[in-house]
Formats: C-alpha cells, sequence, structure tokens
C-alpha cells in the first residue's frame, strides 16, 4: 500500500484524532518496527511494518465498516454543534475521523444505516447507475391498495415535477392496511414521503429494512450498532 502519515493511520485505526495521536507520539508511546515515532508526518506503510502503541503492535485494517440500526431523533451526520449524530451513538474506539454514514436517513427514520471509511464503496453505493435497491418499512395515514401499488412500480411525479424510477410496493397484511414493504433504487431528498405525499398520503412511521445486500440485523436495538461480518462485508465487494 501507499505510504500514508504516521498520524493519519493512527486516527484511522481510532487512535483519536488527528491532535491526539500527535499527543501519542509526542509522549513517545508510538513505535515504528522498534524505534520511537517523533514525526506525525513520518511517511508509513502500515501493512509492511509494526506500528506499536506502547509496546504492543496494531493490526493494520484498510477500512471499517459498521452496522447502525438508526433511532428516531437522531440526525445522519458526522458532526453537528446541538444535535446527536449517528456517529455519536457508536462507542468511541468505533469512532474515527474518515468514517461517515453511507446516504441519509431523515432524523425521524429508523433502521440501516451502514457507516464506512470506504468513500469508493459509499460512492458505488449510492451512485444511480448502480440500482441499489432500498426496502423500507412504511406506515402511511390512508390504507395501501392497487392504486398506490401501481403508481410506484410506473413511478410517482414529485411536486417538483421529478418522475421517480419504478418501485415497488408490497402490502404487508390485510389488518393493517397502512403498511407496506417499498423498495426504491433511487435516494432523493425525502423521496418516499414525497412520493406518498404525490399520491395524497402522510408518512407516519418510516424504516430502512434493508440496502442493496445488506439487512437489518434484529438483534439491534434501535441506536446499537456492530461491525459488519465477513460475509456482509465481502457481499459488498
Ligand atoms: N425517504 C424518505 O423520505 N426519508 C428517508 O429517511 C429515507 C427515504
Amino acid at each position: 500500500m501507499a505510504r500514508e502519515r504516521l498520524d493519519r493511520i493512527l486516527a484511522h485505526l481510532g487512535l483519536g484524532s488527528r491532535k491526539e495521536v500527535k499527543g501519542l507520539i509526542k509522549a513517545g508511546k508510538i513505535t515504528v518496527d522498534g524505534r520511537l515515532a517523533n514525526d506525525p508526518g513520518e511517511p508509513i506503510d502500515p501493512e509492511s511494518c509494526c506500528l506499536a502503541v506502547d509496546g504492543q503492535c496494531l493490526t493494520y485494517r484498510r477500512h471499517f465498516h459498521y452496522l447502525l440500526n438508526k433511532p428516531s431523533g437522531v440526525i445522519t451526520a458526522t458532526t453537528d454543534r446541538r444535535e446527536r449524530t449517528v456517529l455519536d451513538l457508536l462507542p468511541a474506539e468505533w469512532r474515527r475521523p474518515n468514517l461517515f454514514p453511507v446516504g441519509r436517513l431523515d432524523k425521524d427514520t429508523e433502521g440501516l444505516l451502514l457507516l464506512t471509511t470506504d468513500g469508493q464503496l459509499a460512492h458505488r453505493l449510492l451512485a444511480p447507475k448502480h440500482h441499489v435497491d432500498k426496502t423500507y418499512l412504511v406506515r402511511v395515514d390512508g390504507p395501501l391498495g392497487e392504486r398506490e401499488q401501481k403508481a410506484i412500480e410506473q413511478g410517482v411525479e414529485l411536486e417538483d415535477g421529478y418522475l421517480t424510477q419504478p418501485g415497488r410496493l408490497e402490502i404487508l397484511r390485510a389488518e393493517t392496511p397502512g403498511e407496506g414493504l417499498i423498495t426504491i433504487h433511487e435516494g432523493k431528498y425525502h423521496q418516499i414521503k414525497r412520493m406518498f405525499a404525490a399520491l395524497g398520503l402522510k408518512v407516519i412511521y418510516l424504516k430502512r429494512m434493508s440496502m442493496g445486500p445488506l439487512q437489518l440485523d434484529p438483534a439491534l436495538a434501535p441506536g446499537e450498532a456492530r461491525p459488519l461480518t465477513a460475509a456482509e462485508e465481502a457481499s459488498l465487494y
């Protein structure tokens, strides 16, 4: 792998912010192949050396990915002065400066959110031409039926004139006619709320159940996250 600045690598591995890892270097806690590091800007290839903190070699990983069950009331951002962000929900040792959410869920939307350090992967999952399916459990303030299913299959004209790509709506149970599973391939701003609004319905609950090959893990309570399994990670590449 190409060489990178020592402080960047340490921050990527979750040892703290760039400022904090500079402190570790200054405090004489970091060695590179047994030699005390003193220059935060020193170029290092972390895959071919032993980078150690207090004598313990670190295992280098190129990328980190976490699956979060986003709760309502938290914003999809990396930092915010006033509001709690999805990154605030992670344990401190998983947070790192280059970790960010893939796409955006509204503040009141729940469910699957992928957090990654891999910008190229995020780009691929979000690019419209890749047609990655996103499925949401939706509850609206009226009954769903064939009219809504047909409209979503054909594409819905939003209030700004944009015609959505064909999606899919599955109505779950006769006893809960306002509930369905909607699958879309795009990610326009407030897309699902705007699609139902165009059909005269208000979304009262929205939860993302899957994105491409990733499924929301039922073992994760709202607000909980876990690293992707090796199989989940492999399914994304
Ligand atoms: N569509 C919406 O309207 N909101 C979301 O959070 C996701 C998709």
